[in-house]
C-alpha cells in the first residue's frame, strides 16, 4: 500500500524526523488557508500523487505570497501527472538547499535482509544514479537482530560521502528512518531528496513509503485504505467481488480458478501475446457473474480480443456455456472473444455454445489453441 508524501511525513515526524510544518488541502481556498496558518513565506505547493516526478511534471512550485499559492494550487489541483489527476496539495514551509541526499530501506528479497542505501547525489530518481554512477550509492544490509546501530550508521554516512556538516543529522534520521520502516512494516520508506540547509541542519523534504498490506492487522491503516488510488478497472472488478488484477496488455481474460487463470496469462505471453488482466471468476460461473467480468474486461479500452478459459469441474460445463450465452446477451461487446471449455459436461456445453459462434465468437477445443487464437485477433 502505497502513502502520499504528507502521509509519509505525518508518519516520520511521528518518529522525530524531522520535516516542514504544512498541511493538505483540497481545494483552492483550503491551500490558500493552509499557507496563512504557516504565515512564513515562501510556501511550497506540492502535488499529492503516488508518482515519482511531480517536480519535473510542474507540480512542485514555490510561492512567494499569498496570491501565487492561490495560482499554484489552481494550477496544480486537477492537473494530470503521469495518468494520476491531482486531488490533494501539500502546502509546507520552503526549505533552503544546500545539498541534496538520497536515503532508503527495503527489503532485499536475494539478500533475505534489509538494504540501506544512501547516496550524496539526491534529488535525481536513483535508477539514475544506478545506472551512471552506481558507486555513488552507498549499501547496507542491516541484521533484523542486530538493528541499525549507530556506528554502522555512522561508516555508512561515511561511506557516502555526505558533506561533514551533515553527517550528526544524518546519522540520527537514519536510525529513525529504520525504525519507522521496521516497526511500520513498511516495504519501503524512502527520502529523495534529504536535504543539508545552509544552517546546518539535515531533514526530510521528500517522502514515498510502502506498507505492507498483510500486516495490516497490526496497525491502523484506515485513514490509508481511505484515501488509496486505485486502478479504476480494479475498482470496478472490487465493486463486483471479482479477483481482478489490471495488466497492460490487450487480451482480456476470463478463467475459473486463480490457478487457471494464472496459466492462462501465462501461455498469452508463451503464444506471443499480452494479457490485459487476470481474472479469476471463481467457481460460480453464471450469468451475473460472467456479465460483470465482461463489463469490467470491455471497459478496459486496450483489450482487443477475450479469452474465456473455462475448466468445468464443480461447476459444470453446459452451466457455464448457458451462463456466458446469457451474459453475451446483457453486455455490449465490441471485440472478438475465444472461448475454450473443458472439464466436466464439456460436450454439452459445446453444444450450447456452437449455436452462438460467430466470426466474433469463436470456440477452441485446447487451451494452448484458444490462446493462439485469442493473441492473433488482437493484433
Ligand atoms: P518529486 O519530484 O516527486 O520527487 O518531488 P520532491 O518533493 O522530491 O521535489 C522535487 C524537487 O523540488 C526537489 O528535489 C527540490 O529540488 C525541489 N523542492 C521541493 N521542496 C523544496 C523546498 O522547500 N525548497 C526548495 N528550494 N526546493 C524544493
Ligand atoms: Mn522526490
Amino acid at each position: 500500500m502505497d502513502l502520499f508524501e504528507y502521509q509519509g511525513k505525518q508518519l516520520f515526524a511521528s518518529y522525530d524526523i524531522p520535516v516542514s510544518p504544512g498541511d493538505v488541502a483540497t481545494t483552492v481556498d483550503d491551500a490558500v488557508a493552509a499557507a496563512e496558518a504557516i504565515g512564513d513565506y515562501p510556501v511550497v505547493v506540492k502535488a499529492q500523487v503516488q508518482v515519482g516526478g511531480r517536480g519535473k511534471a510542474g507540480g512542485i512550485k514555490l510561492a512567494d505570497t499569498v496570491d501565487e499559492v492561490r495560482t499554484h494550487a489552481e494550477a496544480i489541483l486537477g492537473m494530470d501527472i503521469k495518468g494520476h489527476t491531482v486531488e490533494r496539495v501539500w502546502i509546507e514551509k520552503a526549505s533552503d538547499i544546500a545539498e541534496e541526499y538520497y536515503a532508503s530501506f527495503t527489503l532485499d528479497r536475494s539478500a533475505k535482509t534489509h538494504l540501506g542505501m544512501l547516496s550524496a547525489q539526491g534529488g535525481v530518481e536513483i535508477e539514475a544514479v544506478a545506472e551512471t554512477d552506481p558507486d555513488a550509492i552507498a549499501k547496507i544490509w542491516v541484521d533484523p537482530v542486530d538493528g541499525l546501530t549507530e556506528e554502522v550508521a555512522r561508516g555508512w554516512v561515511a561511506a557516502a560521502k555526505l558533506d561533514d556538516a551533515a553527517t550528526e543529522g544524518a546519522v540520527d534520521i537514519l536510525q529513525k528512518l529504520y525504525r519507522a520502516y521496521v516497526d511500520g512494516d513498511a516495504d519501503l520508506v524512502e527520502i529523495n531528496p534529504l536535504i543539508l540547509t545552509p544552517e546546518g541542519k539535515v531533514h526530510a523534504l521528500d517522502a514515498k513509503v510502502t506498507l505492507d498490506a498483510n500486516a495490516g492487522f497490526r496497525h491502523d491503516l484506515f485513514e490509508y485504505e481511505a484515501t488509496q488510488e486505485r486502478d479504476a478497472r480494479e475498482q470496478a472488478a472490487h465493486d463486483k467481488g471479482l479477483q481482478y488484477v489490471g495488466l497492460d496488455g490487450t487480451v482480456g481474460v476470463i478463467a475459473n480458478g486463480a490457478g487457471l487463470a494464472m496459466s492462462t496469462v501465462d501461455i498469452i505471453n508463451q503464444v506471443g501475446g499480452s494479457p490485459a488482466n487476470f481474472l479469476d471468476i471463481g467457481g460460480g460461473a453464471n450469468a451475473d457473474v460472467m456479465a460483470g467480468a465482461l463489463e469490467v474486461i470491455t471497459g478496459d479500452e486496450k483489450v482487443r480480443s477475450i479469452f474465456i478459459n473455462i475448466f468445468g469441474g464443480i461447476t459444470k460445463g453446459d452451466e457455464v456455456a448457458n451462463g456466458i450465452v446469457a451474459a453475451l446477451e446483457r453486455v455490449d461487446i465490441d471485440v472478438p472473444m475465444v472461448i475454450r471449455l473443458d472439464g466436466t459436461n464439456a460436450e454439452e456445453g459445446r453444444e450450447i455454445l456452437s449455436a452462438h459462434t460467430s466470426e466474433k465468437v469463436l470456440t477452441k477445443p485446447t487451451m494452448l489453441e484458444a490462446a493462439e487464437a485469442a493473441v492473433e485477433l488482437a493484433k
